[in-house]
């Protein structure tokens, strides 16, 4: 069986912890391959490449550094069939949403490669006779991205590029269930130019982790996983003196008012709700119409299209849904429609009745899922199920459908479907939600904005990406500056001001 290393110090490094666990293909439930799991020995190992290379990685000029990810650009550019082959092979998604993940991820890594302009400081001249000021932002040294499985390629490349681009060095820990996307990326860069020690990957699991959150010589920690996992991240990256953004779950929210376009609404909601099988922090989980014959109207447009909603694996292309990640996932998901069922909700389409095509009767499916009739009471509202299970909570008017968005706890991306200018301008500034679409299903920020939720969906100061990105991995620099025409003679005791 493949054993899936580490990267380190620009090679492909074996596992010497003697622990690793199976990488299952989600279409067919077969362990095809085993990653390794890192001790903090191998973390070790990782971080002091990482040191090592970055002396010379954050004195070499930005425009040089920009250089080389362009080429890595090109690489992704050319190759991004094969990522999205090895990504659907372990994640399960179908090959073109894979794809699609990859070109999100590029779009970082173009941004990146316009870090120099980003990186120039600001100037004043003259803030006091014959002395001026000016600040630059610096590189932080070693930093660490802890990823989901959910994006593999993605979510990596909302942090290293920008890392990388300011003159940081990079320790990625990917998620042990989709590692082999780690690796390519790695290896890409190598080719690229980058060098060795730039960019490490250790997989593993916990203990590879708390090997990376309790390094002295880790300056960072980007984070995106479930909110559990985010607090914790935070809580102990922080309590140990380093710069943590942890990003963490989502219950996403579409309210459509009764004047909005409902055949664009219903066709919004098969993509976000069903799409990559709900396993997107973005997906909507949650339809809010506004009254109950909007509902109606939906309900009857959506049924016909999830029947139609052709659900394989991903090495058959025309499939539009593939299956969840692992057998554990596909549990969870059945058990909270279960419960949904139980606490009085309408299951309209149930997805655990799904038959999985040939060849994959072992592979972890759940069929589109559509449920009515739920409260905020419900766990199926509550709970982040991540899933393609999309749940309708009827709502009155546009003040209860907010009133239900601010009532949860998660505050990642929201949406509103409308013609009304007013209600769509009223809604975008009273909204408590990180990222809001008007009449766009999921709002994912392009990489010249920035990425991330508010409340329990973000521990920490700042989004992913963009400009938020390079403040976050670099820190500010202010000198001022006198030369000797302007020196006075008199020793001062007094606070310097300008009188
Ligand atoms: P997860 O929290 O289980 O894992 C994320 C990372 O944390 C992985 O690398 C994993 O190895 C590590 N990890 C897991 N348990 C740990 C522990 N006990 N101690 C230390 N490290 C641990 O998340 P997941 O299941 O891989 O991904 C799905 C979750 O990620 C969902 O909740 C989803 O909403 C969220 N997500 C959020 C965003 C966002 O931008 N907010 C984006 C993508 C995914």
């Amino acid at each position: 069986m493949t054993e899936i290393a580490h990267y380190i110090d620009g090679a492909r490094v074996a596992g010497t912890s003697g622990r690793s666990q199976p990488v299952y293909n989600p279409a067919t439930g077969a362990a095809e391959k085993s990653v390794a799991l890192a001790s903090t020995d191998e973390v070790g190992r990782a971080v002091a490449s990482a040191r090592a290379a970055w002396d010379g990685w954050s004195r070499m000029p930005a425009l040089r550094r920009a250089r080389i990810l362009d080429r890595f650009k090109t690489i992704l550019w050319e190759r991004g069939d094969q990522l999205a082959e090895a990504i659907s092979a372990e994640h399960g998604k179908t090959h073109d949403d894979a794809l699609g993940e990859v070109t999100r991820g590029l779009e970082v890594v173009e941004f990146a490669t316009g870090a120099p302009h980003l990186l120039k400081g600001e100037m004043s001249e003259n803030v006091g006779a014959g002395v001026d000021s000016h600040s630059l932002r610096q590189p932080l040294g070693v930093v660490a991205g802890i990823t989901p499985f959910n994006f593999p390629a993605m979510v990596p490349m909302w942090m290293f590029p920008v890392a990388l681009a300011c003159g940081n060095t990079f320790v990625l820990k990917p998620s042990e269930r989709d590692p082999s996307a780690s690796l390519l990326i790695a290896e890409w860069l190598t080719e690229a130019g980058l060098p060795a020690g730039v960019f490490n990957v250790v997989q593993g699991d916990r203990e590879a982790v708390d090997a990376l959150l309790s390094h002295p010589d880790v300056k960072a920690v980007s984070f995106v996983g479930s909110t559990p996992i985010a607090k914790y991240i935070y809580e102990t990256g922080t309590r140990n003196g380093k710069r943590v953004q942890a990003l963490g779950g989502a219950k996403n929210h579409m309210v459509i008012l009764p004047d909005a376009d409902l055949d664009m609404a219903a066709n919004a909601l098969m993509g976000a709700a069903y799409g990559s099988a709900g396993e997107r922090c973005m997906a909507i989980s949650v339809a809010v119409p506004v009254t109950d014959q909007i509902a109606d109207a939906l309900i009857e447009r959506l049924l016909p299209k999830i029947r139609a909603l052709k659900v394989g694996p991903a090495s058959d292309r025309s499939s539009e849904m593939g299956p969840v990640v692992t057998r554990a996932a596909q549990e969870k998901i059945r058990a909270l429609i279960g419960q949904g069922e139980a606490e009085g909700a309408r299951i309209l389409v149930d997805g655990r009745d799904f038959t999985p095509p040939a060849g994959c009767e072992d592979g972890y499916f759940v069929g589109p899922t559509l449920i009515d009739g739920v409260t905020p009471e419900m766990s199926v509202w509550r709970e982040e199920i991540f899933g393609p299970v999309l749940s309708i909570v009827r709502r009155k008017d546009y003040a209860a459908a907010v009133a239900l968005i601010h009532a949860h706890d998660y505050a990642n991306g929201v949406a509103i479907f409308t013609r009304d200018g007013d209600a769509a301008r009223s809604f975008s500034h009273e909204i408590e939600v990180g990222m809001v679409g008007i009449n766009v299903p999921i709002p994912v920020p392009m990489a010249f904005h920035s990425f991330g939720g508010w409340k329990q969906s973000l521990f920490g100061d700042h989004h992913m990406h963009g400009t938020e990105g390079v403040r976050f991995y670099t820190r500010l620099k202010t000198i001022t500056t006198r030369w000797p025409s302007g020196l006075r003679t008199d020793p001062e005791f007094v606070m310097p001001t300008l009188g």
